[in-house]
C-alpha cells in the first residue's frame, strides 16, 4: 500500500480563503482584526516563522504590528510592551514567538497576555478551557492537526490516537482536543514520551499516529500499523534539508495516509493562527 498524501498546503489555503471572507465581513461592521507579533532576539528559525505569519496576516486583510526586540531586552520591558498591547483596542491578538532568551521567564510572559487576546492559546486560562472542552481559541498547531484530519475525511471518533510528544504547545493540547466528547474528536488518546516503555508497542496500535518529537525520522515503518494515518508535526533541519519525525519514504508504504514535511502541518499552523485572530476580533463585538 502506498499512502495518499494529505495536502496541508491546499487545506490551509482553503481555510485562509475563508478567513479572508470573514475579515471582509467584519470590515462591514467596522472591525479590522489585528495581530501584534513580538519577536525577541535573532533566532533564524523564529525570524522565518514570524515573517511568514506577518505576511499571511497581510494577505488575509488582518492588520499586524511588528515588535522586534533585542535578545538582551529586560523581562520588565517585555512585560510593559505586552501590557500596552493588552490595552490597545485595535490589537485583537498578541503572539509572542517562542523560544524566549534564557533570562526571560517564558511562563511569566505568556501569563501576561490577556486571555482574550491570546492568539496562540498558550495562556493557562485558554489551556484550561481547552481541557474543559470549551476553548475560546485552541493552540494553532493542535487545532490545525484536528482540522487537517477532519477536512481530509479521516474519521477520528472511536479511533485509537497515539501522540508521541507531550509538549505544552503540541502534544498536551492536541490530546485535550481529540479526547473531547463531540464532533471531530471522541478518540481514545494515548500520549507517549521519553518515559514510555515499549514506544513501538504503542505506536503499532494507533489508527492515527501523530509524531511531535523533534527527532528526524524517529518513527520508522515497523512502528506503524498497516493502513493507519500518520501526521508528522516534526520540523528538523538536517543536511538533507527540512525533514519530519517520520521516515516518510518507508512509512508511506505502510500507512494509508500521511502528511509530508514540509507542506503538511506547518501551513495549517499559520492558517489556524489567522482564524484565531478573527475569532478574537469577533468576540469583541
Ligand atoms: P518539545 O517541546 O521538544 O517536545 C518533544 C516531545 O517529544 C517531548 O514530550 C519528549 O518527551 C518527546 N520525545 C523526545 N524524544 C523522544 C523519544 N525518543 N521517544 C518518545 N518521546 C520522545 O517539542 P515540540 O515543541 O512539541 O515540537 C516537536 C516537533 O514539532 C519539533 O520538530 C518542532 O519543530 C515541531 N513543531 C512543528 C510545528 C508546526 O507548525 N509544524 C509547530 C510546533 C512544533 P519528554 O517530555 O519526556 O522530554
Amino acid at each position: 500500500m502506498t499512502a495518499r498524501t494529505i495536502d496541508g498546503k491546499a487545506i490551509a489555503a482553503e481555510i485562509r480563503a475563508e478567513v479572508k471572507r470573514d475579515v471582509a465581513a467584519l470590515a462591514e461592521q467596522g472591525i479590522t482584526p489585528g495581530l501584534a507579533t513580538v519577536l525577541v532576539g535573532d533566532d533564524p528559525a523564529s525570524h522565518v516563522y514570524v515573517r511568514t505569519k506577518r505576511k499571511a496576516c497581510g494577505e488575509a486583510g488582518i492588520r499586524s504590528w511588528d515588535h522586534d526586540l533585542e535578545a538582551s531586552v529586560p523581562e520588565q520591558e517585555l512585560l510593559e510592551l505586552i501590557e500596552r498591547l493588552n490595552s490597545d483596542d485595535e490589537v485583537h491578538g498578541i503572539l509572542v514567538q517562542l523560544p524566549l532568551p534564557e533570562h526571560v521567564r517564558e511562563q511569566t510572559v505568556l501569563d501576561a497576555v490577556r486571555p482574550h487576546k491570546d492568539a496562540d492559546g498558550f495562556h493557562p486560562y485558554n489551556f484550561g478551557r481547552l481541557l474543559a472542552g470549551s476553548p475560546l481559541v485552541a493552540s494553532a498547531t493542535p487545532a490545525g492537526i484536528q482540522e487537517l484530519l477532519i477536512r481530509s475525511g479521516v474519521e477520528i471518533a472511536g479511533k485509537d490516537v497515539v501522540i508521541v510528544g507531550r509538549s505544552n504547545i503540541v502534544g498536551k493540547p492536541l490530546a485535550a482536543l481529540l479526547m473531547q466528547k463531540g464532533a471531530g474528536a471522541n478518540a481514545t488518546v494515548t500520549v507517549c514520551h521519553t518515559g514510555t516503555e515499549d514506544l513501538a508497542g504503542h505506536t503499532r496500535r494507533a489508527d492515527i499516529l501523530i509524531a511531535a518529537i523533534g527527532r528526524a525520522k524517529a518513527i520508522t515503518a515497523p512502528m506503524v500499523k498497516e493502513g493507519s494515518v500518520v501526521i508528522d508535526v516534526g520540523m528538523n533541519r538536517t543536511e538533507d534539508g527540512l525533514v519530519g519525525d517520520a521516515d516518510y519514504d518507508a512509512v508511506k508504504e505502510v500507512a494509508s495516509a500521511i502528511t509530508p514535511v514540509p507542506g503538511g502541518v506547518g501551513p495549517m499552523t499559520i492558517a489556524m493562527l489567522l482564524a484565531n485572530v478573527v475569532k478574537l476580533a469577533r468576540s469583541t463585538i
